[in-house]
């Protein structure tokens, strides 16, 4: 007898914000179609999922057409850090517009609900700050991000097209630096590298001048606002901003974690990569009014959860120097996988 339960497709299901969205989604019951190529994804992040009937996983990758019955599609799948996203652009662009036009087609034929991991990336290196939605962005389209920021772009583009032209219901998420357990180690993005230099008590590379800001939001806060959006009336197709509003540099984000794990680490200045955004932070007021959501968890919370993921990790792999953890401050709630 078929299942009464949601049908939900998560694709870039085995990545670090795909794979706390499929905990989540199947914590509230949904009937959960995991879709990765595993290109930055790690079966290792969905591995404790797969034991759970709810729960499947596919090997696919999205540039190709993909023919099954869900009711709500997350489209996630994508690299997400600068050195995965330029590692084959033309791969990262293919991903970003064909897999969100497959996408889409999919979410047309079956008439699902289908949302748009997008990304402030879409702002460019912005001259308005903070960024609001309706802020059309600041994009290099020659540079070496463009591969990125222009296929979120051009995705965008598609799904108010399709919104437009087919009635779809849509959901486009502009999502700002996240970070938590499940980060890729190796993926080159700032929490991650300072934690894992900290941790190994390796310089820790700060490039430029370490003033350049963003704005950090823990996984779990990000997680409750695409649960939110999916979940909102239908005339709600955003854009709508999800990030947390609190500025840091990131030199003080070296500082931060440098005392957080006790390190020795020193810093290393290198050269600031190609446009390099100097200022990030979202403007949430439309996901405040609209979907009543902000962030709860404080960078330092975050932090301390996603420091004992990496001392974790480093240990089991005998990476790590020494093999006990000092992080100042107390530990709120379970550290998960
Ligand atoms: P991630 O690299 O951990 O996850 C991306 C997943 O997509 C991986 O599992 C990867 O193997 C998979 N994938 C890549 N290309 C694919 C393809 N062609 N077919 C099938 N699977 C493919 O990155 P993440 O941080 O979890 O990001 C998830 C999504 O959120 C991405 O679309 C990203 O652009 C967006 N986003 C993330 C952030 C962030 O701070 N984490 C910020 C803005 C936007
Ligand atoms: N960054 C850094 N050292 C690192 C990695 C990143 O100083 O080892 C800087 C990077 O130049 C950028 C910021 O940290 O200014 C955020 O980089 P990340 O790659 O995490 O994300 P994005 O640039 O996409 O926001």
């Amino acid at each position: 007898m078929a299942s009464t339960r949601k049908r939900v497709l998560v694709t870039g299901g085995a990545g670090f914000l795909g794979s706390h969205l499929c905990e989540r989604l199947l914590a509230e019951g949904a009937d959960v179609l995991c879709v990765d190529n595993y290109f930055t994804g790690r079966k290792d992040n969905i591995g404790h999922l797969l034991g759970q009937t709810n729960f499947e996983a596919m090997r696919h990758d999205i540039c190709f057409p993909l023919y099954v019955e869900v009711d709500e599609i997350y489209n996630l799948a994508c690299p997400a850090s600068p050195i995965h996203y330029q590692f084959d652009p033309v791969q990262t662009t293919k991903t970003s517009v064909i897999g969100a036009i497959n996408m889409l087609g999919l979410a047309k034929r079956v008439k699902a609900k289908v949302f748009q991991a997008s990304t402030s990336e879409i702002y460019g290196d912005p001259n308005v700050h903070p960024q609001t939605e309706d802020y059309r962005g600041n994009v290099n389209t020659l540079g070496p991000r463009a591969c990125y920021d222009e296929g979120k772009r051009c995705a965008e583009t598609l799904f108010f097209d399709y919104l437009r032209q087919h009635k779809l219901r849509i959901k486009v998420a502009r999502i700002f630096n996240t970070y938590g357990p499940r980060m890729h180690p190796n993926d080159g993005r700032v929490v991650s590298n300072f934690i894992v230099q900290a941790l190994k008590n390796e310089p820790i590379t700060v490039y430029g001048d370490g003033k350049q800001s963003r704005a950090f939001c823990y996984v779990d806060d990000l997680i409750e606002g695409f649960v939110r959006l999916m979940a909102s009336p239908d005339a709600i197709t955003g854009p709508i901003n999800l990030g947390n509003p609190v500025e840091t540099t990131v030199g003080e984000l070296a500082e931060k974690i440098i005392v957080m794990t006790g390190s020795r680490s020193t810093i290393e200045r290198r050269p600031l990569p190609v446009d390099d955004p100097v200022q990030r932070c979202p403007d949430i007021g439309r996901a405040q009014e609209i979907l009543g959501w902000q962030p709860r968890v404080p960078l330092e919370t975050g932090l301390q959860h996603t420091i004992a993921y990496f001392d974790r990790l480093l240990t089991e792999r005998g990476e790590k120097p020494e093999p006990t953890l000092r992080i100042a401050g107390r530990i709120d709630g379970a550290i998960r996988p």
